[in-house]
């Protein structure tokens, strides 16, 4: 039997209208985005998030930045839009060009407007078992996984990938989940001795078809995170063949890809509910 698709597209509609009722009771919420260079993967990424962001109602600033701008110029833009009233979200596209202090300009986002959760305070209550302000994608990969009632708990979740923005979050949120968590990375030895043992694969690398089907357990749900942009179109990680022996598969594109979106206009909410009081933030 071939791998149920998991329908991210689906999930990402019912998160949509979940968030237009909740934007409609709180009145005007404003996101805030910044690219620094013209990387035309950001771009595209920008360009998504303002729509869906404008099609619920929440207003949106669109600043762009030469690619070299100085380190404190872009502190005080950071500043300004923290500072302003009527946003409730900014969030700094990554990855940032190489002379500036990717780490250094995303703490200095206001930890209530830090949709992404990636400064130290936001990582550091996912850390600890409290989540804030979790980002987009890893929290979207856990509303699918709940959305078709895959079991995390007890379950061995292995995630190939340790980024700050999908990776390490991801792994962190299925330890929440209480799975048993292998995170993987591009110096792991025999890759496959850890994805076979997985119930849960999470593919979160950019390398087209890095995960065969003999790496995959059968049964197994696999998310897809990667995204490679090729002639043919979008690339995920995962080689179709794994269809053949997973349970549960998110194509791409059409998978984690519209969670990420819909989630960011969740976190958009609840950035303006941490700002009004109405939810007590951290
Ligand atoms: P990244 O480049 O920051 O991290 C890639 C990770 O893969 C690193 O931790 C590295 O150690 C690991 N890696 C590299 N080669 C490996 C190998 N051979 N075996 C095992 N691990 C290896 O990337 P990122 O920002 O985490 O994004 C990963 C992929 O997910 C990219 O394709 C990106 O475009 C995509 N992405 C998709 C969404 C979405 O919404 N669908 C969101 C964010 C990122």
């Amino acid at each position: 039997v071939p791998a149920t698709l998991i329908d991210g597209r689906a999930v990402a509609a019912k998160v949509r209208a979940e968030v237009a009722e909740e934007v409609e009771q709180l009145g005007s919420l404003g996101l805030a985005t910044v690219l620094v260079g013209d990387d035309p993967a950001s771009d595209v990424y920008i360009r998504h998030k303002h729509r869906a962001a404008t099609e619920i109602g929440i207003r949106t600033v669109d600043r762009r930045l030469p690619g070299d701008i100085a380190q404190d110029d872009l502190l005080a833009l950071v500043e300004d839009l923290n500072a302003d009233d009527e946003l409730d979200g900014v969030l700094v596209q990554t990855p940032l060009p190489d002379h500036l202090d990717e780490l250094k300009v995303l703490a200095a986002v206001r930890p209530e407007k830090d949709v992404d959760g990636l400064t130290p305070r936001n990582a550091g209550q996912l850390l600890l078992g409290r989540p804030a302000h979790v980002g987009a994608t890893p929290l979207g990969i856990m509303r699918l996984l709940t959305e078709y009632k895959i079991r995390i708990a007890g379950a061995r979740a292995t995630v190939v990938g340790r980024s700050n923005i999908v990776g390490k979050p991801l792994s962190l949120l299925l330890l929440g989940g209480h799975a048993t968590v292998t995170i993987c990375h591009s110096r792991t030895e025999d890759l496959q001795r850890q994805t076979l043992d997985a119930d849960i694969l999470v593919a979160a690398v950019g390398q087209p078809g890095l995960i065969t089907e003999d790496m995959v357990k059968t049964g197994a749900t696999v998310i897809d995170v990667g995204i490679t942009r090729t002639d043919a179109g979008l690339l995920g990680d995962v080689d179709p063949g794994v269809a053949g022996v997973a349970a549960y598969l998110t194509p791409v594109p059409g998978g984690v890809g519209p969670m990420t979106i819909a989630v960011l206009l969740e976190n958009t909410v609840r950035a303006a509910k941490y700002r009004r009081g109405l939810l007590p933030f951290a």
